[in-house]
């Protein structure tokens, strides 16, 4: 039962729905819809890097798969399929059962089949690999080059748990089982509001999803679209699990910590109750954070107009 075919066959082979040749051949093959665009994004998870090696297998299948599944909420994008390609030190079936389950699961439900990859064996560590597609409308894809002045700007979800996460698990923080237990789930299974971002398409006029941290990744937007942004402080969607952390900390977790996978986009005011709307429907906490100013630059104010300075911009693998 360690052979690549029946690794494959026993963990990674599952139906494909209808329409869509699946594993097996040596391409899988499928539709994209007349008038769309084929979406395709890709992602690399090594181990020690993007993972710890103890990190909980199911929980790694999820997150695999969701970062991608975020790259096609924030283009507005629809699912089709994924691909999967796995480096492995050895074969270990309890951690590859565990890890399966957790891809498909998600898979399942974000309505994205895995239709094909490749397995070898790696030299040292693991090496996962996930390439997505998904299909969208050219007209009405968001892309980051779309925001305008005077868009209001929008987060999903929550901002700082994932860091606070991170920092608790690599000792840059004290223990504090509690705060590690409240936070964790936000850096393992982080849930991407894939039907909010695909419904946001047509209605907002930028998006792009939260990975490196708040400002990095605005930052993107503003350089593309040419144009600055207002962010009030005070209307950040904090995560509740970070009441009570020290200014200085929550700051950093809140504007420049990465891993968030939820969505950062901008829309002209008078869509405000449509995008409310389309949040409610979906389940997704959306939140008015700021405002894209025709003059350039990131200017970050509390509540009372008080400039907000953060320490870091975000991550950077070469900085
Ligand atoms: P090839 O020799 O063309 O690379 P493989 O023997 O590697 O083909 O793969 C056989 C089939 O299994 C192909 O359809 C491939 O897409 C699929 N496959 C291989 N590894 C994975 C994986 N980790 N997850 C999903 N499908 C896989
Ligand atoms: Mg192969």
């Amino acid at each position: 039962m360690n052979n690549e075919f029946d690794l494959i066959a026993r963990y990674f082979s599952r139906p494909a729905p209808p329409g869509i040749l699946g594993v097996g051949d040596d391409c899988a093959l499928l539709a994209v819809a007349p008038g769309h665009q084929l979406a395709c994004s890709t992602d690399l998870l090594i181990e020690g890097r993007h993972f710890f090696s103890d990190v909980d297998p199911a929980a790694l299948g999820h997150k695999a798969l969701a970062v991608n599944v975020s790259d096609l909420a924030a283009m507005g994008a629809q699912p089709l399929g994924c691909l999967l390609s796995l480096s492995l030190p050895a074969v270990d079936h309890d951690w590859l059962a565990a890890f399966a389950g957790g891809f498909h699961a998600l898979a399942e439900r974000a309505q994205c089949p895995l239709i094909g990859g490749d397995t070898t064996r790696s030299p040292a560590g693991i090496v996962i690999n996930v390439t997505i597609m998904g299909q969208v409308r050219l007209e009405t894809a968001l892309l980051r080059s779309g925001a305008k002045a005077d868009d209001d700007i929008w987060i999903t979800g929550t901002l700082g748990a994932a860091d606070v996460a991170l920092r608790l698990l690599n000792n840059s923080l004290p223990g504090d089982p509690a705060l590690l237990a409240a936070t964790r789930p936000a850096l393992e299974r982080p849930l991407p509001p894939w039907h909010f971002g695909r419904s946001l398409a047509g209605v907002a006029h930028s998006a792009l999803d939260i990975s490196d941290g708040l400002v990095q990744d605005l930052s993107h937007i503003l350089k593309a679209s040419g144009c600055g942004a207002e962010l009030d402080y005070d209307a950040l969607p904090v995560d509740p699990a970070l009441r009570g952390l020290d200014d200085a900390l929550l700051r950093t977790a809140v504007l420049a910590g990465g891993d968030v996978y939820q969505l950062c986009f901008t829309a002209a005011r008078d869509q405000r109750g449509r995008i409310q709307e389309l949040a409610g429907q979906a389940s997704v906490r959306a939140t008015r954070v700021g405002r894209i100013t025709a003059r350039p630059g990131l200017a970050i104010h509390d509540a009372q107009g008080r400039p907000i300075t953060v320490a870091t911009g975000g991550f950077d693998h070469f900085s």
